[in-house]
């Protein structure tokens, strides 16, 4: 408990909520490819339906992208870190659940630290639990297949990505800045 009442638990998703990777990960796709695709012709989730890449390839870039070029991805947005501890600040958990594999796991805490931003826990997931299944009282994820399985009280937030537009939900947001307005009630805003 803190002045605030008890303390609940709003989780981030690390790629494409936080971490643009896409953008770095399609740079490489074109440089590899000689091609001039850019994020928002990701438009599906399974790329394997978009470009002539197998899934095995798929992963396999995203990790080369993660241990070669990691400086070079950008945040999803400008002030994460300020938007983040203010979140923390009206009395929320900062828990970072990602999914990935273990050799790129050491750059999301570089990245983070890189990037100023804080979080009371980093969850590294590397079985086949969904993610609906870790605490959380809130979570922000880009991927409809992690929020398909939640049910209340759990909140799913959907993190608006070209690859998500045909994904019905009712949270989608485009900003990290507008998670307090359905964390804390849209009459709270805290920016
Ligand atoms: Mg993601």
């Amino acid at each position: 408990m803190n002045i605030l009442g008890p303390t609940k638990t709003f989780a981030l998703d690390f790629d494409s909520v936080l971490a643009d990777t896409m953008v770095i990960w399609v740079k490489e796709y074109n440089e590899r490819h000689h091609t001039s695709i850019t994020k928002n012709d990701i438009y599906a989730w399974d790329i394997s339906k978009i470009l002539p890449i197998t899934p095995e390839e798929i992963s396999k870039l995203f990790n080369y992208v993660w241990e070669y070029r990691w400086q070079e991805i950008p945040p999803c947005e400008p002030n994460q870190n300020s938007t983040i501890e203010n979140i923390h600040k009206s009395g929320f958990r900062i828990s970072i659940l990602t999914r990935r594999e273990r050799p790129t796991v050491s750059y999301v805490a570089r990245w983070l630290d890189h990037h100023d931003i804080f979080s009371d826990d980093l969850i590294f997931v590397y079985d086949a639990m969904p993610k609906s299944e870790y605490p959380f009282d809130f979570i922000l994820d880009d991927s409809p297949i992690n929020l398909i399985d939640i049910t209340a009280p759990k909140i799913g937030i959907l993190f608006d990505q070209p690859w998500n537009k045909d994904f019905q939900w009712p949270f989608r947001i485009k900003s990290l800045q507008s998670a307090p307005g359905i964390v804390l009630g849209e009459d709270k805003k805290i920016i």
